[in-house]
């Protein structure tokens, strides 16, 4: 069930307003603005029914911080008030409010709107995640990684937590194409791609497919010794996978991955990282496949092999 929040100081109002979506939708009813900004925040929201004639913060405050916080400005707010002044609707629609219903209303009307406007939301979000996720693997794309790893470096260096980039590659991948075909050089992008990402924790590592047959993870809040031991284990599953490859190059489908554990500095860039993940990657490679190289904090290098 969607989730739609109501605020409006008048119990009766909530009550009755809660009482024409209760069938459809899980819905929160709280009576202050501030109470509002709070649920909204954290609760999953798809929509917010706002009344706008409230003490202390009013609605139409409420909105502009609404808007203003990245957490809350995706969620469609509907203002409901008395306030049948046409220069009140249009500032509420400025605001950025998608939709605006005068009392006394009908609740048809409101449940028909709120229903459109959930609708509208729903498929939004499906698109968004569509165009932030690999098709092939289902994990996420280059593109959800360059937005996730520009906030997450900037948390890093607020909170002054370690984070961990690693680059994974597939070892000899165009000799298996070459012996087995590109379809079933697909299916096997896919099984390392799930493999992988069933060894991360959800919520707290990302995962995404940054090229053709290369992976990049990022960890939050391990050390070096933790990160490089989970990153081993990660090597070994997909090797345990024991998917044939040519022999005359390797008897099992391999990964090489090269990472970096670092507390980043204010001055410092993901993409520095980054690249010394890629010359991980790169040495784990010359040194001979299917195995992990670490840079630490101090950039000492870290063989498995
Ligand atoms: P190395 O061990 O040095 O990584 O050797 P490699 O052959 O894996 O490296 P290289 O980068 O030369 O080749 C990568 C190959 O991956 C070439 C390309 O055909 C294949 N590839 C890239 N994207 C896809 C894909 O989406 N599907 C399939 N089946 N193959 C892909
Ligand atoms: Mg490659
Ligand atoms: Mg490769």
């Amino acid at each position: 069930m969607e989730k739609v929040l109501i605020v409006d100081d008048s119990l009766v109002q909530g009550a009755q307003l809660k009482s024409i979506l209760d069938d459809e939708y899980e819905v929160t009813t709280v009576q202050t603005a501030a109470d509002g900004l709070t649920q909204a925040s954290t609760g999953d929201y798809s929509l917010i029914l706002l009344d706008v004639v409230m003490p202390d913060m009013d609605g139409f405050m409420l909105l502009k911080k609404l808007q203003e916080e990245l957490i809350t400005q995706h969620i469609p707010v509907i203002l409901i008030t008395s306030l049948a002044a046409i220069e009140h609707e249009q500032r509420g629609l400025t605001l950025g409010a998608v939709d605006y219903i005068t009392k006394p209303f009908h609740p048809l009307i409101v449940k028909a709107r709120v229903h459109t406007h959930v609708k509208l939301y729903q498929y939004r979000k499906q698109i968004e995640n569509q165009s932030m996720t690999d098709q092939l693997t289902g994990v996420s794309n280059r593109r959800h990684h360059d937005r996730y790893s520009a906030t997450k470096w900037q948390e890093a260096i607020r909170l002054r937590i370690p984070i961990s980039i690693c680059m994974f590659d597939i070892d000899k991948f165009k000799v298996y194409n070459d012996t087995f075909g590109h379809p079933a050089g697909d299916k096997v992008i896919a099984g390392v791609a799930s493999t992988a990402a069933s060894y991360l924790r959800r919520g707290t590592d990302f995962f995404a497919r940054y090229g053709g047959e290369e992976f990049v993870a990022i960890l939050f809040g391990d050390d070096t010794d933790k990160a490089f031991e989970h990153l081993k284990t990660i090597r070994r599953a997909v090797e345990e996978l024991h998917i044939p490859h040519n022999p005359q190059v390797s008897p099992w489908v391999t990964i090489s991955i090269g990472g970096v554990t670092v507390i980043p500095k204010a001055d410092s860039s993901y993409d520095t990282y980054l690249k010394i993940a890629d010359a991980m990657l790169y040495d784990a490679k010359r040194f001979g496949r299917n195995q992990v190289v670490w840079a630490d904090e101090a950039m000492r290098q870290h063989r498995e092999k």
